[in-house]
């Protein structure tokens, strides 16, 4: 994971230009993770998530809204039988600080009982939300729930949340892009970035 000035690239899948450049140029400080990065690592996860529940079908409950880009990706790289389930829970509201809240806005369509559940999420940074959503769900007798995030900050590490399947391990900043928003902008860049602090300080 190299950091990267914004604009840097010039692979045109990873421009941010995707989007709309001068704008969103402007707003983020530098990319940690690029499109391209992320493809592969999705690979990978899928690889070793397919291995993992050979024989056993498996449900993945993405958390909306951010997880939309990591279960669509996750999910079509991945070969083994599987149905998909969606939660909407409060984290963060207009800001970049975790509320400690977690509140369910929208619940399961599918009864998760004797259901090998795997929870799908963009990003782990205290662990409050996908520690709620794992005990909630062992809770209504799944018979197992796993983990799957794209990006862990360090404050995830010293909670004790269990991720079982980890994309990146990233630095303590406030990112944007692949599905992570800041006032409901930025999910649909294909890389992801530092959002410049100049945007909410
Ligand atoms: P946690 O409960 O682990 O503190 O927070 C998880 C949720 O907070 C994520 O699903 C995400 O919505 C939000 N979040 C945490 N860190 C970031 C970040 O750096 N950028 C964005 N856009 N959202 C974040």
């Amino acid at each position: 994971m190299v950091s990267r000035h914004v604009g840097g690239s010039t692979n045109p899948q990873t421009r941010l230009a995707d989007v709309d450049a001068k704008h969103v140029a402007a707003d983020l400080d530098h990319v940690i993770v690029t499109a391209d990065e992320i493809a592969a690592k999705v690979t990978e996860m899928a690889e070793q998530i397919d291995a993992d529940y050979a024989g056993r079908d498996v449900l993945l409950v993405g958390v909306l809204n951010g997880a939309v880009m990591v279960m669509s990706d996750l999910s079509r790289a991945m070969r083994i039988h599987l149905t998909m389930d969606w939660m909407a829970v409060s984290s963060y509201g207009a800001g970049t600080k975790s509320s400690g809240v977690v509140r369910i806005l929208k619940d399961l369509t599918t009864d998760v009982l004797d259901k090998h559940v795997l929870i799908v999420e963009d990003i782990v940074d205290t662990g409050l939300t996908l520690s709620y959503l794992a005990d909630n769900l062992r809770g209504r007798g799944a018979a197992t729930v796993e983990i799957a995030a794209m990006f862990r900050k360090p404050a995830a590490l010293t909670t004790d949340v269990d991720v079982k399947y980890i994309g990146f391990d990233i630095p303590n900043d406030f990112v944007v892009g692949y599905g992570l928003d800041f006032n409901g902008h930025y999910r649909n860049l294909r890389d992801v970035a530092v959002l410049g602090k100049h945007m909410y300080q």
